[in-house]
């Protein structure tokens, strides 16, 4: 347990993220208790513009100091919590040397931040910053800039009025290890009373959007796993979004995910509709490890899903791959690639492992040990070489907390199959409305360089029961006070 002392509480969150960095998923606390372990303290001068880390009792002090825009308050905030941070991981690095790809950077966005900074202070600048003040490696620094570099027709393309469309699921056929969304079992019963509400929040959607004079720009059925609806609601579901918004725009993507919720007939409704992009996912080809972490389908399953939607036409399809996976060496991960460079998927989406604190794998990582930090790495490495060999080049990342080595999670995509969804959902360039449980709804203010969130609650009676005051909530959001 590790006990921080700060006189800006407000960052006390993003402080302990920089701790865990380099700890774990260690509880960090403003009190003392007989388990604290280290006591830190994170302290501002904002006279001086300088922020100072030190262990208590007192060590030698990391000072480092910050420039900011007096004008702009969101400026002001956003670079003393960076200072605090890069205090703070200066300090860790001393108590416990730790090789970080992303340096002190924390954030789910790095792709975004560089993006900012060079508009801001210039490419130059923004490369020394990421380097020098985010001591960011130079790979890593690369991989965002590639990235920012591909993305850009793609951020340039948004027009002010486009929205994407989201529409979830949360229904699984069994729950994996290192799940953390709080997906439910999918059961007949659930899913019955769970579409009507689906349905309804649609609809408002499409009125929002015909009332606002928005533009659909990309549709994703996200999960979840949306295949585990039969043939007939999803072709159901499809008839009723086309009956209410009248297009997918240029795009309508379907997490197909798990083989085992694949079939003919669900593949044919997709077909009928127009989806042109699925993803199926193994996670690994290795049928040991998918028992391990729970899934119910095999490696000879994904071969057949993938021989079967290919054969009906399906020209866009990704696949997510897990580096990092309990059990997994890199000898595991060289035969998952090898199987996939075989398939040749358009798409191919390489994960590192996060350990999350509401997942299963969380609580029993006695049971499951995880791979060397090193391997993952190898592992990462090993995902853009295969990518490279079939074609495929990063185009969208981003990284998630608690992920083994601090890495990333990178898409690959051949030419002319990047998914704009994703860019759009990572770089957070283009409003989200966004239905069914748990579903989170963005608008973005590009010229403010704000995003606002409006969350659908997970729990399906009360996402029903809230669906006008959220059709409220948005249309305010949307369309403004008068227009609501
Ligand atoms: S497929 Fe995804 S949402 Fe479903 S249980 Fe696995 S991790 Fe969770």
């Amino acid at each position: 347990m590790v006990r921080l002392i700060t006189d800006t509480p407000q960052y006390a969150n993003d402080i302990a993220e920089e701790i865990r960095m380099f700890l774990g998923l260690v509880p960090v606390t403003p009190d003392e208790t007989p388990e604290t372990e280290l006591t830190l303290s994170a302290t501002l001068d904002r006279m001086a513009k300088t922020a100072t880390s030190n262990t208590v009792p007192e060590g030698e002090p990391v000072t480092v100091s910050y420039t900011v825009d007096e004008s702009d308050p969101l400026d002001q905030k956003r670079q003393e919590k960076r200072a605090l941070k890069r205090a703070v991981y200066a300090l860790m690095q001393r108590i416990k040397p730790t090789e970080m790809p992303w340096g002190s950077l924390t954030g789910i966005r790095p792709t975004k931040l560089l993006r900012e900074l060079c508009e801001r202070v210039g490419e130059e600048e923004a490369v020394r910053q990421f380097s020098e003040v985010f001591s960011v490696r130079i790979d890593k620094l690369r991989l965002a800039a590639t990235i920012n570099a591909v993305q850009k027709l793609i951020i340039e393309s948004v027009h002010p009025n486009d929205v994407d469309v989201y529409i979830g699921i949360p229904y699984c056929k069994t729950r994996c290890l290192y799940c953390s969304f709080g997906a439910e079992i999918a059961k007949k019963n659930a899913i019955d009373e769970y579409l009507p509400y689906l349905y309804r929040d649609i609809e408002n959607g499409a009125r929002l959007v015909r009332d606002g004079g928005y533009r659909v720009r990309a549709v994703y059925l996200g999960g979840g796993t949306p295949t585990v609806l039969s043939a007939s609601e999803l072709d159901a579901l499809l008839t009723h979004f086309e009956t209410c918004y009248g297009t997918y725009g240029a795009e309508c993507t379907v997490e197909a995910g798990r083989p085992d919720t694949i079939t003919r007939e669900k593949l044919a409704a997709l077909r009928n509709h127009g989806v042109g992009r699925i993803s199926i996912n193994p996670q690994t080809m290795s049928d040991e490890t998918l028992r391990r972490i729970g899934r119910a389908h095999t490696a000879a399953e994904i071969r057949e899903t993938f021989a079967l939607a290919r054969s009906m036409g399906f020209s866009s399809i990704n696949m997510d791959l897990i580096c990092g996976l309990p059990g997994e060496t890199v000898g595991d991960f060289e035969r998952t690639l090898t199987e996939i460079k075989m398939l040749r998927p358009d798409n191919l989406t390489v994960h590192t492992l996060a350990i999350k604190r509401s997942s299963r794998l969380k609580e029993q990582l006695d049971r499951y040990p995880l791979p060397a930090r090193e391997d993952v790495e190898t592992m990462i490495d090993m995902g853009f070489s295969a990518a490279k060999e079939i074609g495929l080049w990063p185009y969208y990342m981003y990284r998630q907390k608690y992920q083994n080595g601090n890495l990333e999670n990178v898409g690959y995509a051949a030419d002319s199959k990047l998914c704009v969804y994703n860019v759009d959902m990572m770089e957070e360039t283009t409003s989200i409305l966004a239905h069914g449980a748990g579903a989170m709804t963005k608008r973005v203010f590009d010229s403010e360089n704000r995003v606002e969130r409006i969350p659908n609650p997970k729990d399906v009676p009360t996402y029903g029961a809230k669906l006008e005051a959220l059709d409220l909530s948005k249309r305010k959001l949307f369309l403004g006070e008068n227009f609501a």
